[in-house]
């Protein structure tokens, strides 16, 4: 299974619009950050995890031609705001692309995009949206095992997810504040697992950077990731910072697991 950071930014990007900090005016490739999104990928199978404003650009950037499903994280415009660039990848099919999501998200989803989610769809075979189980049972999308995890976030259903493939295991919670004890089962002892670090001090509705590093812990995955960063956190002064098992995932990352 490989994975691929589309982006690793906050709902800013970094630079941010505007702004002359240190990070923003960095020429170091790693501290520009679109916004958070992966591709997963099996030798038979590749998901898209989020669509979030930056989706065409990081399509091109990456050269991403097709996908089998997409699967949502939650509502906010950070992940959902490209929605309609999944046209693309809908011309390439035969059939409608498999979109999975929680209900708040896909009932979000069906306000922003009638077009494509009403039940008399103007266009047919754009997405077919499945919703996720709440009792959180995995789904396969090919070859991929999807485990949806439920999280707590800024008071919107949200979920991250855990895909095994080929005997390895990848967990992504890109928005999270708090973690339910019964979804901490879920994420324990993974191969790597990304996880949201925002900024290094306490923030409302997101892990602060120490928050992360006392979950990754607990958590004890082989290799952890920060992610969802925000632009007053420099790439090399995070990496510095880290323990020693974990790393500051950045736009362009590659996991081999
Ligand atoms: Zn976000
Ligand atoms: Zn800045
Ligand atoms: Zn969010």
């Amino acid at each position: 299974m490989k994975v691929l950071f589309l982006g690793s930014g906050t709902s800013t990007g970094v630079p941010v619009i505007g702004c002359d900090c240190a990070v923003c005016r960095s020429t170091d490739e790693h501290n520009k950050r679109l916004r958070s999104s992966v591709l997963i990928s099996s030798p038979s199978t590749t998901i898209l995890v989020d669509s979030g404003p930056d989706l065409r650009a990081q399509a091109l950037r990456y050269g991403l031609r097709a996908i089998d499903a997409v699967i949502y994280t939650h509502e906010h415009l950070d992940h959902v705001a490209g929605f309609d660039d999944l046209r693309a990848f809908c011309w390439q099919r035969e059939e409608p692309l498999p979109l999975f999501a929680g209900e708040h998200c896909l009932a979000r989803l069906r306000d922003m995009y009638p077009w494509a989610l009403a039940k008399e769809q103007l266009y047919r075979g754009y997405v077919r949206a499945s919703c996720v189980n709440h009792a959180g049972k995995p789904f396969l999308v090919g070859d991929i095992e999807v485990q949806p995890v439920p999280v707590i976030h800024a008071k919107v259903e949200t979920y991250g997810y855990v895909f095994r493939a080929g005997g390895s295991s990848f967990g992504y919670v890109p928005d999270i504040k708090e973690m339910p004890t019964r979804s901490r089962d879920l994420l324990r002892n993974l191969d790597a697992l990304a996880m949201d670090g925002l900024c290094f001090p306490f923030h409302h509705t997101h892990l602060s950077i120490d928050d992360n590093i006392a979950l990754m812990r607990e958590l004890a995955p082989r290799a952890g990731y920060v992610t969802h960063i925000g632009h007053r956190v420099e790439y090399g002064a995070l990496e510095r910072y880290l323990p020693d098992f974990m790393h500051s995932a950045y736009d362009g990352l590659e996991l081999s697991l």
